[in-house]
C-alpha cells in the first residue's frame, strides 16, 4: 500500500473516530449515574484505545495546531507534541527500524550513569536480545571509584546475546563471550596472539582473516560444542 493512501485512510478513520467519541460524550444519559450511563462511559474508553492504536499509525505530517494552553496537536490525529508514546506499532513484514543511531551528545560529566543515559533500550528478536546504550560522560556510581573523582568516559555500547554467546560493542572492542563469567571467578587471561605459544594456541578454533595487502579484516570462531539445551 502506498503512503498517500494510507495517510488518507487513516484521516478518514480517525474522523469517523473522532466523530462517534463526540456522539458518546455528548450522550445525554451521562448527566445521571445509571447502567447506560456507565455502558457509555465503557464505550468512550473502547474508542480512546482505538485513537490511541490509529495515532501511532500517523507520521504527524498533516502539521500542528495550537492549542489554548500553548500546546500543539497533530492536525491529524490529535497526538500532542512532544509527549512520548508508550507504544510502537511495528510492520508484520518488513524491515522494522525502532529509534536513530544515536550517539553521545554532551561534553559536561553527569553526576551519575542514570543522568548521563540518553539511551538504554533491549528488544527479543525471535530469539536474540540486542541491547542498545548511549551514554554521555558521567561520575562512577562505584563508592571507590567516586571517592577518587574517576570520570567514565561517553560511550555507545551494543549487546547482542544469542545462543548462550554474547558480543558486545563499544568505542574501542568487539569482545565476544563464548563462556560467561561467573561472579566470583577468575576473570579470565588477556594476551595477543603473537605473545602466546603454538601449543596453547592449538586450543583456540580461531582462524583470523586479512586481504591480499596484509590488513586485518576480521576474525572467525568456531562454536565450541555445546550439548543442547
Ligand atoms: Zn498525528
Amino acid at each position: 500500500m502506498n503512503s498517500k493512501s494510507t495517510d488518507a485512510r487513516l484521516k478518514r478513520d480517525l474522523r469517523r473516530l473522532f466523530r462517534s467519541m463526540d456522539f458518546v460524550s455528548r450522550h445525554p444519559a451521562l448527566k445521571r449515574d445509571t447502567a447506560e450511563a456507565r455502558r457509555l462511559a465503557e464505550i468512550y474508553q473502547q474508542l480512546a484505545l482505538a485513537w490511541e492504536f490509529l495515532a501511532l499509525q500517523c507520521k504527524h505530517r498533516g502539521g500542528w495546531r495550537k492549542l489554548r494552553d500553548g500546546e500543539s496537536a497533530c492536525k491529524v490525529c490529535g497526538t500532542i507534541r512532544g509527549v512520548k508514546e508508550q507504544c510502537l506499532l511495528l510492520p508484520r513484514e518488513g524491515k522494522k527500524t525502532i529509534g536513530r543511531r544515536a550517539l553521545p551528545n554532551s561534553k559536561r560529566t553527569f553526576p551519575n550513569r542514570k543522568a548521563a543515559t540518553m539511551v538504554n533500550d533491549t528488544i527479543d528478536f525471535h530469539g536474540a536480545k540486542l541491547n542498545v546504550e548511549v551514554l554521555n560522560p558521567h561520575r562512577s556510581n562505584s563508592r571507590w571509584f567516586r571517592k577518587h573523582d574517576w570520570t567514565i568516559a561517553a560511550d555507545r555500547l551494543v549487546r547482542l546475546e544469542e545462543g548462550g554467546i554474547g558480543v558486545r560493542f563499544d568505542s574501542h572492542l568487539v569482545t565476544v563471550e563464548l563462556r560467561k563469567h561467573k561472579r566470583g571467578e577468575m576473570p579470565p587471561y588477556s594476551h595477543f596472539v603473537s605473545e602466546l605459544p603454538r601449543k596453547l594456541l592449538k586450543n583456540f578454533p580461531v582462524m583470523l582473516q586479512f586481504d591480499k595487502r596484509r590488513r586485518f579484516t576480521g576474525l572467525v570462531i568456531f562454536k565450541p560444542d555445546r550439548k543442547a539445551k
